[in-house]
């Protein structure tokens, strides 16, 4: 379920990177094509139609009025004169019609229509002084000063229109100027949000997966720690706190393996206590409860090194294994721990071997070979606990040898 969400705030992260890098790609598309048409008209408002408007100006000064002035000097004859006009004109017409094509802002459009008027009457002007030149009537002269003044006319104008275009260009490149900030400025504002929105939801991601590894954690160690006393309780003996059989076969298995291995010695005893039925039958079951509690108790304390444990095995039999030891101090071990119960003079006036609670033990101590077999040490210290309960019991019979 959790990583179900996590999984959704993923893909939410993941949508919201996608959607924003979609939204700067786009802002920035538009921009940069707006960027773009305005260099356009730059460009093409101002460098190109100033090349035409000046080679519209050169040639009413020099290739117009300069034909009129040579064909008033004489120096060239009717029809060379007007046929420097015709295309004159038509240069004229040409040049003008390739500045209209350019792009034209509506606010420009008034003062170019104007400047085409004043072009077409200078047109007009021009076709009347061919058509002079080419007529025979000579009755008036020709007027060099109207010329003069319809040459400095039309150069005022398209010296204006000049000027307007200088104007616009500088115009479009304080657009194209605040355009390319505005454009700059957009695409870092957006970038900062994303990176900051995009950092905030791994945050809470991060977050929230740093929550549930420590949940992970916390549950993980609650089990181990429950799987521990689990263990515990299921290798403890209820009633007396001690191993149970369970672990000593287990225990006994494996620390028998290992003295093979090792070359050390092995000892195993068996605990009985004497006449306990007697001890049950005198002083009732929740008693003899009590004395095997104390009995347990005596193995606990005395069996204190890492290599020594102590078992129940069931009703009033108990185990000994001793491990890194020998058999002269494993000897004194089990008179000790026999001593020890004898040394608690539980009253038990069933017995008949003493007026107080004693132990027998069957004790073996070996050094283990792999051929022996686990059975045959189990089954000696069987045999010894007999020969002990023979032999008068409160008594240790300990033996170094199967066959002893
Ligand atoms: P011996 O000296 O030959 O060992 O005689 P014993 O009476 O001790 O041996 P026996 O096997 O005849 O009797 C064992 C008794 O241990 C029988 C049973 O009542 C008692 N017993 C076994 N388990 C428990 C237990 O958990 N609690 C109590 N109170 N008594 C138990
Ligand atoms: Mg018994
Ligand atoms: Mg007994």
């Amino acid at each position: 379920m959790e990583s179900l969400k996590l999984k959704s705030k993923l893909l939410y992260l993941l949508l919201t990177v996608g959607f924003s890098l979609l939204a700067v790609g786009l802002i920035g598309y538009f921009n940069i094509r707006a960027v773009n048409n305005h260099i356009e008209t730059l460009y093409n408002g101002s460098l190109l139609p100033l090349n035409e408007l000046h080679a519209i100006d050169e040639t009413y000064y020099h290739e117009l009025s300069l034909t009129v002035y040579r064909w008033n000097n004489h120096l060239i004859d009717d029809e060379q004169a007007a046929q420097n006009i015709t295309q004159g004109l038509d240069h004229v017409a040409q040049m003008w019609k390739n500045y209209i094509a350019y792009e034209k802002r509506s606010d420009e459009m008034a003062y170019v229509s104007y400047s085409e008027s004043q072009i077409n009457a200078m047109e007009r002007y021009f076709l009347s002084v061919r058509d002079f030149i080419l007529s025979s009537d000579r009755s008036h002269p020709l007027s060099l000063e109207t010329l003069s003044e319809n040459i400095d006319a039309i150069h005022d104008t398209i010296y204006r229109l000049i000027i307007y275009e200088n104007a616009s260009a500088a115009y479009e490149h304080s657009i194209v100027k605040t355009q390319y900030k505005n454009t700059l400025m957009q695409l870092c504002v957006l970038l900062l949000a994303i990176v900051i929105l995009v950092m905030g939801l791994a945050w809470k991601i991060f977050i929230r997966i740093e929550w549930q590894q420590r949940q992970l954690l916390t549950s993980t160690e609650t089990l181990q720690h429950l799987n521990l006393k689990l263990e515990q309780a299921s290798y403890t003996d209820s009633l007396t706190s001690i191993y149970n059989r369970r672990y000593f076969n287990l225990l006994y298995d494996r620390e028998y393996k290992r003295s093979i291995r090792s070359g050390r010695a092995f000892v195993f005893m068996m605990l009985d206590i004497d006449y306990f039925k007697q001890y049950n039958d005198t002083y009732g079951h929740i008693q003899g409860d009590q004395a095997l509690q104390a009995v347990a108790k005596v193995l606990k304390s005395t069996l204190q090194r890492p290599g020594d444990w102590g078992f129940r095995l069931g009703g009033e039999e108990f185990g000994i294994i001793l491990t890194d030891t020998e058999c002269d101090s494993s000897r004194q071990m089990g008179e000790k721990i026999r001593a020890a119960i004898e040394g608690l003079k539980i009253e038990h006036k069933g017995s008949k071997v003493a007026p107080i609670l004693t132990v027998s033990i069957g004790a073996i101590c070996i050094i283990p070979l792999p051929n022996m077999g686990d059975e045959a040490l189990i089954h000696a210290a069987d045999t010894n606990l007999y020969a002990a309960k023979e032999r008068g019991r409160n008594r240790v019979v300990f033996t170094t040898s199967i066959n002893a």
